[in-house]
């Protein structure tokens, strides 16, 4: 789709991509384009933040120190004196009215001084911005910038108009603060004209929803004379963002719909009844439900694309191996991507197990009309690379399994029907594209997800995908129970090994998980390491989600404490610890060889080693069903997402399973994000309830990560968690505009937008790549 469109669109003309350096000048444009803001149209769409009310201080309880701010406040008083060292300085005190905020200002003369002293006279208002720092136990802005309100404009009639309208406040930089910004907004915007400004929106929708055009919808919000003016241009700017998005999606759609895949209807007698006949358990009701939506779906001749969502341990692997079956009885292949090495290799294990004789297709004593199961991953040795190439080009290997290399331009397939795509958050709609390329029809598609979505995120981010849902675990599980442990508590500690060895004293295995690999590293495995498309020619990865919840609770608090937790170190002090005496303690993580892995795994499986510390590379899909016990250490370093994966390799054989989630300062401040998630988690194991508290507490940013939505750099004003109705509107006026006008052919300015809003995401891909 994306080819095609590219083709027929012109570059767009026009004012709305001059560049900034001719418009505003080298001095301005410069720091401006440290913002990502290059073009007048960039200009225009970077959008005020919030608006400070004339007159409305700001709370200045709420600043921190160290953060760059702009304040909106009062001034109480302005004196100069002499300093020590001889020079002179202005001392300025402003106020919210409750609180106070010092402002100062050196200089070796008094005379620079005199002019801030001439306009920060007591009782005026102004802007105020610069970073707070603290002095003798005072918060301080030195040297900031700042303008006074009414005071910077020529005639007074003017001046007062100003002086009561809303003041935007943009996200700004230390080289150019908030006001500079307004002004050049001011200065790009002032001559443009309706026509200037090509609109997505199509003129018979905006009546029908009462939305302004996209320019005024501009003047709105950069320059409103009133709150109402404000909020109605925002919102037109919101729905826009919404239905672009939704529109796109609505093309994907029928541009699948209208691709012709090869139906790949069930052959009686065939595998997969063969399959279900040796099954050694019943399938779960909701298996069944969805391998009839399957089925159904691969007989027909547009091909498949489904999303399946499913509790941890709700067996999504039979659903899929049961599907694959179907593509191979109706002689095409199918390729299973799994996200890791680990679970790309345990994935072959598994099917191998489950289908028995009937995955010895060809081999001595294998079933004669069986297929075989093949494996490619990045680090295979050569030689098991090439006979396992040669499977799949064959079409000897019914089913190929790998991790991203599976994309690698080498890999040929005879007939690929099927994509099975195990635990979707790690992979884009860019690979998803990559892997169907390499049919010669579309292959049908299915995404599986162990981590729930909700409702508006599904609709934004698998926009393109149908849904099932798996919602219940097979009978016989016992469960999970969690308790948070407090690090610091040397009691509660040492109890917690005692417990460990009292489940490997009863044959049980024990995970322990840690952010870190190796202590001498300072970030080992962390963030940045997180698997992203192409980025790295490994497949695993450690890294917890360092980098989004260093954010999230503040960078200060984080760097005071000590050193996260590491693999090495951590199985080290195990192995010395009295209570673990004779235990057999592992380690695994992301830069062992794969063979090692491997060995590891499999000991671990085998019961040869019993505790297993670990990075997250175990986070997803690991299936060892004598697992009973999780130890997480520095657990409030990960998401609620993350934490109930890891929660999900316990309690998956008939013994209950424990999950202890290891954290310092446990108590310290109970309304931190951290200690919301960790309680949350020991409150509840229902992965939907968590994914809406996920939701609450995480940003944006996080939820549609770029990975996972292939479209969150586009999304500026959207907000899944308070658009939900916005979302489900356009989405049904997009899908109606699409319907009527599929190529778009009729609305050129929202071919445009999607184009440049792709545009954006691949070359946001090029870069991860
Ligand atoms: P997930 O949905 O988390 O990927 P898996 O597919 O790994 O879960 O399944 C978890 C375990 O449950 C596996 O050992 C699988 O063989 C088993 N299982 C799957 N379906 C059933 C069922 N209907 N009854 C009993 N066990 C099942
Ligand atoms: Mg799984």
């Amino acid at each position: 789709m994306t080819a095609e469109l590219g083709d027929e669109v012109d570059q767009p003309v026009g004012r709305l991509v001059e560049p900034l350096a001719k418009v505003l000048g080298p001095r301005t444009a410069g720091p401006l384009g440290k913002l990502g803001l290059h073009t007048t149209g960039d200009l225009l769409r970077h959008y005020p933040r919030r608006y400070n009310e004339p007159g409305q201080l700001t709370d200045l309880s709420s600043i921190q120190v160290g953060e760059h701010v702009t304040v909106m406040a009062q001034v109480r008083q302005a004196t100069v004196r002499q300093v020590r060292s001889g020079g002179y300085m202005l001392a300025a005190v402003v106020t919210d009215g409750s609180r106070s905020l010092n402002l100062t200002f050196f200089a070796k003369a008094k005379r620079p001084l005199h002019g801030h002293e001439i306009k920060l006279r007591a009782g005026r208002v102004g802007l105020f911005t610069g970073t707070v720092s603290l002095y003798q136990r005072t918060r301080q802005l030195t040297h900031p910038d700042y303008v006074i309100v009414g005071v910077d404009v020529d005639d007074e009639a003017e001046a007062l108009v100003e002086a009561g309208r809303p003041i935007p406040i943009y996200p700004a930089s230390a080289s150019i603060p908030s006001w500079r910004i307004q002004t050049s907004v001011r200065t790009v915007l002032g001559p443009l004209t309706e026509a200037d400004v090509p609109d997505p929106l199509p003129a018979a929708l905006r009546q029908e929803r009462t939305l302004s055009t996209l320019y005024e919808a501009l003047r709105d919000v950069h320059e409103p004379f009133t709150d109402d003016q404000s909020r109605r241009g925002m919102h037109r700017l919101r729905y826009e963002e919404a239905f672009v998005l939704q529109a796109a999606l609505a093309r994907r759609r029928a541009e699948a719909a209208s691709q012709e895949a090869t139906a790949r209807p069930g052959v009686v007698g065939g595998l997969l009844d063969r399959f279900d006949a040796q099954l050694p358990f019943t399938l779960t009701a909701g298996q069944r439900e969805v391998g009839v939506e399957l089925a159904r779906d691969l007989a027909r001749a547009q091909p498949m694309q489904r999303l399946l969502q499913g509790e941890v341990g709700s067996g999504k692997t039979v659903v899929a191996l049961r599907a694959m079956l179907q593509v191979v009885d109706a002689g095409g292949q199918a390729a299973l991507l799994a996200p890791t090495e680990v679970l790309a290799s345990q994935h072959v294990r598994t099917l191998r197990a489950l289908l028995g004789s009937l995955a010895e297709g060809g081999f001595l004593g294998g079933d004669d009309d069986g297929t075989r199961v093949a494996l490619l991953t990045g680090s295979q040795g050569a030689v098991a690379r090439r006979e396992n190439l040669l499977d799949a080009a064959s079409g000897r290997a019914g089913i190929v399994v790998g991790t991203h290399a599976l994309l690698s331009e080498n890999v040929q397939f005879a007939d690929l029907g099927l994509v099975v795509v195990d635990e979707q958050h790690r992979f884009g709609v860019e690979q998803r594209d990559l892997l169907r390329a390499k049919a010669a029809s579309a292959p049908h598609l299915l995404v599986m997800t162990a981590t729930p979505i909700p409702r508006t995120v599904a609709m934004t981010a698998f926009g393109d995908l149908e849904t099932s849902t798996l919602r219940e675990v097979p009978a016989g599980r016992s469960g999970v129970t969690t308790h948070v442990v407090a690090a610091e508590n040397a009691r509660w500690m040492d109890r917690t090994w005692r417990r460990v060895r009292e489940e490997v004293d009863a044959f049980h295995r024990v995970y322990v998980v840690c952010p870190r690999i190796d202590p001498d590293e300072p970030r080992a495995g962390g963030a940045g390491d997180r698997q992203r498309p192409g980025a790295r020619t490994g497949d695993d990865e450690d890294g917890a989600d360092l980098l989004a919840l260093d954010l999230d609770e503040g960078a200060g608090e984080s760097r005071a404490r000590r050193p996260l937790r590491a693999v090495l170190e951590v199985a080290d002090e195990l192995r010395a610890l009295p209570a673990l005496a004779g235990v057999e303690i592992g380690v695994l993580h992301g830069r062992m060889s794969a063979d090692d892995k491997e060995t590891a795994m499999a000991k671990f499986a085998a019961g040869q080693l019993q505790v297993l510390v670990s990075t997250t590379v175990i986070e997803v899909g690991v299936d060892v069903a004598e697992a009973t016990v999780m130890v997480v250490l520095d657990a409030d370093r990960f998401g609620i997402s993350q934490l109930h994966q890891l929660r999900g390799r316990v309690g998956r054989g008939s013994a209950p399973g424990l999950c202890l989630l290891v954290s310092g300062a446990v108590d310290d401040d109970p309304g931190r994000p951290s200690a919301t998630r960790l309680r949350t988690l020991a409150q509840t194991t229902d992965g939907f309830a968590l994914a809406d508290v996920d939701l609450e507490l995480r940003r944006e940013g996080d939820v549609l990560g770029a990975a996972q939505s292939g479209g969150a750099s586009s999304l500026r004003l959207l907000r899944v968690t308070r658009d939900g109705d916005l979302i489900a509107q356009t989405r049904v006026d997009a899908s109606a505009l699409v319907a009527a006008d599929p190529t778009l052919a009729r609305h050129p300015e929202l071919r445009d937008a999607i184009e440049q809003q792709l545009a954006g995401e691949r070359e946001e891909f090029l870069e991860r790549s």
